[in-house]
């Protein structure tokens, strides 16, 4: 099956890629995330990304980096706890995106690297998938069998950045908090250790 695989991160595109085209898939990578704040992260993790997608050897394409619509897709849900209302708009957003993406280009399938993370509630996404088109969307949970190591493993051997929070806004200052016991300032990202 030609499979375009929304990509939220180059760690977990390496397992996931991995794993689909080991049962035979031929994969597309898709970088559509919108929710990653600030901009210089997004280009961190896209690099990342394209690093893996040429170390396993997939194409990679980037969708729009359309934050605004983004924002206007979370208003209400801001505060919402990490895994809560916000976060299940933020995957269908990106899923719809990547299922639009797929018909347009004439994929034949689409699912997602965000099972791979073991913050993420793998059935709320495969439900969500579905429920955006149950015929073309692969179920997925790569975060079993070893896939977060293993996936931690593949981004020393590349050499890859690693996050240490989801991507939005949001989350930045929920890590900010958990790490400081004090808010950020919003404007500043980065730092080491997957979290995504
Ligand atoms: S915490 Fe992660 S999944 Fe939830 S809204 Fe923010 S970026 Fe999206």
């Amino acid at each position: 099956m030609n499979v375009l695989l929304h990509v939220c991160c180059g760690v977990c595109a390496s397992v996931a890629a991995e794993r689909l085209m080991c049962e035979g898939h031929t994969v597309t990578g898709y970088f559509y995330n919108p929710n990653i704040h600030p901009e210089d992260e997004y280009r961190r993790r896209l690099d990342a990304a394209e690093k893996v997608a040429a170390g396993i050897g997939f194409e990679l394409i980037e969708g729009p980096y359309d934050r605004e619509r983004w924002f206007t897709a979370v208003k209400g849900l801001e505060y919402d706890k990490e895994g809560g209302g916000r976060c299940l708009v933020c995957y269908e957003m990106r899923l719809r995106k990547t299922f639009e993406t797929m018909k347009k280009k004439g994929f034949g399938a689409f699912t997602t690297t965000l099972t791979l993370s073991p913050h993420k509630c793998s059935s709320a996404i495969n439900e969500i998938g579905r429920k955006i088109d149950e015929d073309h969307f692969i179920l997925c949970d790569f975060k079993k069998k070893g896939g977060f190591s293993r996936a931690g493993e593949i981004a020393v051997e590349i050499g890859i950045y690693r996050q240490n929070y989801c991507g939005c806004i949001y989350s930045l200052e929920e890590s900010y908090e958990r790490e400081n016991g004090k808010k950020k300032k919003t404007d500043e990202a980065g730092g080491s250790g997957q979290k995504g």
